[in-house]
Protein backbone atom coordinates (compact mmCIF):
# COMPACT_ATOMS: atom_id res chain seq x y z
CA UNK A 1 0.00 0.00 0.00
CA UNK A 2 1.35 3.47 -0.92
CA UNK A 3 0.38 5.93 1.89
CA UNK A 4 -0.22 9.24 0.19
CA UNK A 5 -1.35 11.24 3.13
CA UNK A 6 -0.22 15.00 2.50
CA UNK A 7 0.73 14.52 -0.86
CA UNK A 8 -0.62 15.57 -4.22
CA UNK A 9 -2.78 13.94 -6.28
CA UNK A 10 -0.07 14.30 -9.03
CA UNK A 11 2.07 12.35 -6.72
CA UNK A 12 -0.97 9.34 -6.38
CA UNK A 13 -1.22 9.76 -10.29
CA UNK A 14 2.31 9.21 -10.52
CA UNK A 15 2.63 6.09 -8.43
CA UNK A 16 -0.60 4.89 -10.28
CA UNK A 17 1.26 5.46 -14.13
CA UNK A 18 4.08 3.31 -12.50
CA UNK A 19 1.82 0.46 -11.69
CA UNK A 20 0.12 1.06 -7.96
CA UNK A 21 -3.27 0.52 -7.11
CA UNK A 22 -3.98 0.62 -3.34
CA UNK A 23 -3.47 4.06 -1.81
CA UNK A 24 -3.86 4.36 2.02
CA UNK A 25 -5.27 8.04 3.41
CA UNK A 26 -5.77 9.10 6.67
CA UNK A 27 -7.95 12.13 6.60
CA UNK A 28 -11.70 11.45 5.39
CA UNK A 29 -11.77 15.55 4.64
CA UNK A 30 -7.99 14.94 2.27
CA UNK A 31 -9.73 11.95 0.88
CA UNK A 32 -12.63 13.92 -0.54
CA UNK A 33 -10.61 16.28 -2.13
CA UNK A 34 -8.74 14.19 -3.67
CA UNK A 35 -11.39 11.18 -5.24
CA UNK A 36 -12.46 13.44 -8.18
CA UNK A 37 -9.16 13.11 -9.42
CA UNK A 38 -8.75 9.12 -8.23
CA UNK A 39 -12.18 8.03 -9.20
CA UNK A 40 -10.85 9.21 -12.92
CA UNK A 41 -7.99 6.99 -12.82
CA UNK A 42 -10.73 3.94 -12.32
CA UNK A 43 -9.32 0.97 -11.41
CA UNK A 44 -7.93 2.20 -7.68
CA UNK A 45 -8.02 1.26 -4.43
CA UNK A 46 -8.06 3.81 -1.41
CA UNK A 47 -8.10 2.23 2.62
CA UNK A 48 -8.80 4.26 5.28
CA UNK A 49 -5.57 4.09 7.59
CA UNK A 50 -5.99 7.01 10.23
CA UNK A 51 -8.38 7.47 12.95
CA UNK A 52 -12.27 7.50 12.84
CA UNK A 53 -14.20 10.34 13.79
CA UNK A 54 -17.94 9.26 14.87
CA UNK A 55 -19.45 12.17 12.79
CA UNK A 56 -17.27 10.83 9.79
CA UNK A 57 -17.80 7.52 9.31
CA UNK A 58 -20.89 7.75 6.48
CA UNK A 59 -18.77 10.00 4.76
CA UNK A 60 -15.89 7.71 4.64
CA UNK A 61 -18.09 4.20 4.13
CA UNK A 62 -18.85 6.25 0.76
CA UNK A 63 -15.09 7.26 0.06
CA UNK A 64 -13.20 4.36 0.79
CA UNK A 65 -12.71 0.85 -0.55
CA UNK A 66 -12.02 -0.47 2.58
CA UNK A 67 -11.47 0.53 6.25
CA UNK A 68 -8.62 -0.49 8.34
CA UNK A 69 -9.05 1.11 11.64
CA UNK A 70 -12.04 -0.33 13.10
CA UNK A 71 -11.25 -0.24 16.67
CA UNK A 72 -14.80 -0.29 18.45
CA UNK A 73 -17.90 -1.85 18.54
CA UNK A 74 -19.75 1.65 18.21
CA UNK A 75 -17.50 2.61 15.06
CA UNK A 76 -17.86 -1.18 13.41
CA UNK A 77 -22.26 -0.71 13.89
CA UNK A 78 -22.00 2.85 12.06
CA UNK A 79 -20.03 1.76 9.26
CA UNK A 80 -22.38 -1.25 8.67
CA UNK A 81 -24.98 0.96 9.44
CA UNK A 82 -23.87 2.97 6.02
CA UNK A 83 -22.88 0.17 3.93
CA UNK A 84 -26.30 -1.18 4.38
CA UNK A 85 -27.97 2.02 3.03
CA UNK A 86 -25.35 2.10 -0.05
CA UNK A 87 -26.00 -2.04 -0.83
CA UNK A 88 -22.35 -2.40 -0.46
CA UNK A 89 -20.14 -4.66 1.57
CA UNK A 90 -17.68 -2.65 3.23
CA UNK A 91 -14.01 -4.51 3.72
CA UNK A 92 -12.32 -3.79 7.26
CA UNK A 93 -9.06 -4.39 8.89
CA UNK A 94 -9.72 -4.10 13.06
CA UNK A 95 -6.60 -2.03 14.25
CA UNK A 96 -5.05 -3.31 17.37
CA UNK A 97 -3.09 -1.48 19.99
CA UNK A 98 -0.27 -3.41 21.03
CA UNK A 99 1.67 -0.26 22.17
CA UNK A 100 1.80 1.06 25.54
CA UNK A 101 1.59 4.50 24.18
CA UNK A 102 -1.14 6.79 25.22
CA UNK A 103 -1.63 8.49 21.80
CA UNK A 104 -1.98 5.18 19.85
CA UNK A 105 -5.59 3.82 18.60
CA UNK A 106 -6.77 0.41 18.70
CA UNK A 107 -8.13 -1.81 20.49
CA UNK A 108 -6.23 -3.51 23.21
CA UNK A 109 -5.87 -7.19 22.33
CA UNK A 110 -7.48 -8.61 25.37
CA UNK A 111 -10.69 -6.92 24.13
CA UNK A 112 -10.45 -8.05 20.42
CA UNK A 113 -12.71 -11.22 21.10
CA UNK A 114 -15.58 -9.45 22.19
CA UNK A 115 -15.19 -7.06 19.48
CA UNK A 116 -15.28 -9.82 16.86
CA UNK A 117 -18.19 -11.40 18.86
CA UNK A 118 -20.11 -8.09 18.53
CA UNK A 119 -19.45 -8.30 14.92
CA UNK A 120 -20.51 -11.33 13.77
CA UNK A 121 -23.87 -10.60 12.74
CA UNK A 122 -23.06 -6.90 11.38
CA UNK A 123 -23.29 -8.41 7.49
CA UNK A 124 -22.45 -5.43 5.41
CA UNK A 125 -18.97 -5.40 7.10
CA UNK A 126 -16.11 -7.92 5.69
CA UNK A 127 -13.40 -8.54 8.52
CA UNK A 128 -10.37 -9.26 6.36
CA UNK A 129 -7.54 -8.98 8.94
CA UNK A 130 -5.89 -6.75 11.51
CA UNK A 131 -3.81 -3.75 11.23
CA UNK A 132 -1.06 -2.16 13.68
CA UNK A 133 1.24 0.64 14.15
CA UNK A 134 3.84 -0.20 15.73
CA UNK A 135 5.32 2.03 18.63
CA UNK A 136 7.35 4.83 17.42
CA UNK A 137 10.62 3.62 20.14
CA UNK A 138 10.42 0.15 18.09
CA UNK A 139 12.37 0.80 14.85
CA UNK A 140 13.17 -1.98 12.33
CA UNK A 141 14.46 -5.05 14.49
CA UNK A 142 12.97 -4.01 17.95
CA UNK A 143 9.54 -3.67 15.94
CA UNK A 144 9.82 -7.66 16.14
CA UNK A 145 7.61 -8.63 19.00
CA UNK A 146 4.89 -6.26 17.90
CA UNK A 147 4.69 -7.97 14.64
CA UNK A 148 5.06 -11.54 15.89
CA UNK A 149 2.17 -10.92 18.35
CA UNK A 150 0.05 -9.47 15.52
CA UNK A 151 0.02 -12.41 13.46
CA UNK A 152 -0.22 -14.86 16.67
CA UNK A 153 -3.60 -13.11 17.34
CA UNK A 154 -4.66 -13.33 13.60
CA UNK A 155 -3.77 -17.06 13.70
CA UNK A 156 -6.05 -17.26 16.75
CA UNK A 157 -8.84 -15.81 16.09
CA UNK A 158 -8.37 -16.94 12.16
CA UNK A 159 -10.19 -20.57 13.26
CA UNK A 160 -13.45 -18.90 14.08
CA UNK A 161 -13.45 -16.46 11.53
CA UNK A 162 -12.14 -17.74 8.31
CA UNK A 163 -12.14 -14.19 6.00
CA UNK A 164 -9.23 -13.13 8.66
CA UNK A 165 -6.17 -13.31 6.38
CA UNK A 166 -4.72 -9.86 6.46
CA UNK A 167 -2.14 -8.73 8.40
CA UNK A 168 -1.37 -4.93 7.83
CA UNK A 169 1.93 -4.16 9.41
CA UNK A 170 5.42 -2.46 8.71
CA UNK A 171 6.15 1.44 7.36
CA UNK A 172 8.97 2.48 5.55
CA UNK A 173 11.09 1.99 8.82
CA UNK A 174 10.51 -1.33 9.64
CA UNK A 175 8.89 -3.14 6.65
CA UNK A 176 11.79 -5.43 6.11
CA UNK A 177 11.34 -7.32 9.50
CA UNK A 178 7.10 -7.08 9.13
CA UNK A 179 7.68 -9.15 6.01
CA UNK A 180 9.61 -11.22 7.81
CA UNK A 181 7.19 -11.74 10.53
CA UNK A 182 4.04 -12.12 7.73
CA UNK A 183 2.71 -8.66 6.82
CA UNK A 184 0.66 -8.66 3.82
CA UNK A 185 0.18 -5.35 3.65
CA UNK A 186 3.42 -3.36 4.17
CA UNK A 187 2.20 0.66 4.43
CA UNK A 188 4.94 2.81 2.99
CA UNK A 189 4.88 6.76 2.58
CA UNK A 190 7.73 8.42 3.17
CA UNK A 191 10.49 5.37 1.36
CA UNK A 192 7.95 5.87 -1.92
CA UNK A 193 7.10 9.39 -2.13
CA UNK A 194 9.76 11.53 0.81
CA UNK A 195 8.79 13.47 3.17
CA UNK A 196 5.46 14.53 3.85
CA UNK A 197 4.74 18.59 3.16
CA UNK A 198 1.75 19.94 5.39
CA UNK A 199 -1.22 20.51 3.19
C1 LIG B 1 1.70 7.73 7.67
C2 LIG B 1 1.39 6.31 7.93
C3 LIG B 1 2.15 5.29 7.34
C4 LIG B 1 3.36 5.52 6.44
O1 LIG B 1 4.45 5.88 7.20
P1 LIG B 1 5.92 6.03 6.53
O2 LIG B 1 6.82 5.96 7.70
O3 LIG B 1 5.94 7.36 5.86
O4 LIG B 1 6.10 4.92 5.58
C5 LIG B 1 1.78 3.98 7.59
N1 LIG B 1 0.72 3.69 8.39
C6 LIG B 1 -0.03 4.65 8.98
C7 LIG B 1 -1.17 4.25 9.83
C8 LIG B 1 0.29 5.98 8.77
O5 LIG B 1 -0.46 6.93 9.37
Amino acid sequence: MAVSKMHPVAALEEAYAAGQRLFGENRVQEMQEKAPRLDALGDVAVHLIGPLQNNKTSRAAQLFSGVDTVDSPKTAARLDATAATLGRVLPILIEVKLSPEPEKHGIPPEQLGALLQAMAGMEHLRIEGLMTVAPLFAEGEAARPFFRQLRALRDQYRREIPSLRELSMGMSGDFRTAIEEGSTVVRIGTAIFGQRERL
